[in-house]
């Protein structure tokens, strides 16, 4: 399984989907399944959507990961040729000087540019450590000209996103392009061909959203047509096991799989999770039965599609689960393939357990 998930997470980071622009991402994936054998559909937004038809006694669950990623919209043509841009999502100012970028050209061929960077040698010392704006910074594409830039096919309201880049790492690590979340996406994808093969167990719908790093657009239209009594995200985990991060928790790269126990945004959205107890007992003891070392997370300054999703309908039993990455949203992101593997074990193992009695109540909690 392993290899299958390196070669699908690594196939997933080289195809470019900015939020609203998941076209070509949605595709791959649609081939994928169809591959398998898998029947799937997209709705209106984009969100692609395989389902499983189980037992019709047993509560419906929703099992979904995000396609987009984050990036830039073009706003700017100057006359001299260089780009400038709008944030689209979370984008690290900090992590963007002389990166290089993909324009993508819907039906022609994408443009590569690099994001502009003063030269060091007339650096002066008050701007050594200043960080520009997005806003501020330029995409050189080396064409010189407003009119060769467009003529290349970039307009105002292109996506552009980090170029895709993947590095393998030793011991399984992996560094990529939006591995937020096509990591969750290949995961997603071995889920897929269990599911397949299945005997008995609930009605599952695999759910591939949009618009997740554009403020959780996409998953929730899915969910009101769907009306899960489940929902399960699958979404990284912030590791804390660098030298930056120690104070914010115990989530170590490698470690295995996490559940969230707890998320909120606490700025914008104001937004965030907290699981339902049914839920998180199914993945402790799911974890424990397959002996799959599950990690704890308790976030401050994360949230997902499912903040938005655990309020449909009559509400949905729900619960973040993910893999430890390192770095979010900069251009390079790191995670470890035996969590994917662990993930996809336990998701696999914990549907199974999804029964008539799984409790949608809180009922019989202790309080
Ligand atoms: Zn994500």
């Amino acid at each position: 399984m392993m290899d299958r998930l390196r070669n699908d997470l690594t196939a997933l980071m080289g195809i470019p989907g900015l939020s609203g622009h998941e076209d070509r991402v949605r595709r791959a994936i649609a081939d994928m399944l169809t591959a398998e054998g898998v029947e799937n559909h997209s709705d209106r937004m984009g969100n692609l959507i395989a389902s499983f038809e189980g037992d019709p006694d047993s509560p419906s669950v929703m099992l979904f990961t995000h396609m987009d990623q984050l990036g830039f919209i073009v706003r700017k043509i100057e006359d001299d040729g260089l780009i400038r841009v709008e944030r689209m999502g979370g984008v690290p100012e900090r992590a963007l000087a002389s990166q290089a970028v993909t324009i993508c050209v819907p039906g022609g061929e994408d443009v590569e540019g690099v994001l502009y960077n003063k030269s060091h040698h007339a650096t002066q010392a008050n701007e050594k450590y200043r960080v520009l704006k997005a806003p501020d910074v330029r995409i050189d594409t080396g064409h010189g000209s407003k009119a060769a830039v467009k003529a290349a096919g970039v307009c105002i309201g292109s996506p552009v996103v980090y170029r895709p880049n993947v590095v393998q790492l030793a011991n399984n690590r992996v560094a990529g392009t939006s591995v937020d979340d096509r990591a969750g996406c290949a995961v997603l994808l071995e889920v897929a061909r269990n599911l397949k093969s299945r005997d008995g167990g609930p009605t599952v719908h695999l759910v591939f959203s949009v618009q997740e790093e554009f403020n959780l657009r996409g998953a929730v239209v899915t969910a009101q047509t769907l009306k899960p009594d489940v929902a399960i995200q699958i979404d990284l985990m912030l590791a804390t096991d660098t030298p930056e991060m120690t104070d914010r928790g115990e989530m170590v790269l490698g470690g295995g799989p996490g559940m969230s126990l707890y998320s909120f945004h606490g700025r914008g959205t104001l937004n965030g999770v907290i699981p339902h107890p049914s839920a998180v007992r199914l993945f402790e003891e799911t974890a424990e039965a397959e002996q799959i070392s599950l990690q704890r997370s308790a976030q401050v300054g994360v949230l997902t599609d499912l903040s938005y999703v655990q309020l449909v309908g009559e509400g949905a039993v729900s619960i973040d689960v993910g893999f430890p990455m390192r770095y979010s949203h900069s251009s390079l992101e790191v995670c470890d393939l035996s969590d994917l593997d662990g993930l996809a074990r336990l998701l696999v193992a914990a549907l199974a357990r999804i029964g008539p009695d799984f409790d949608l109540t809180r009922d019989g909690e202790p309080g």
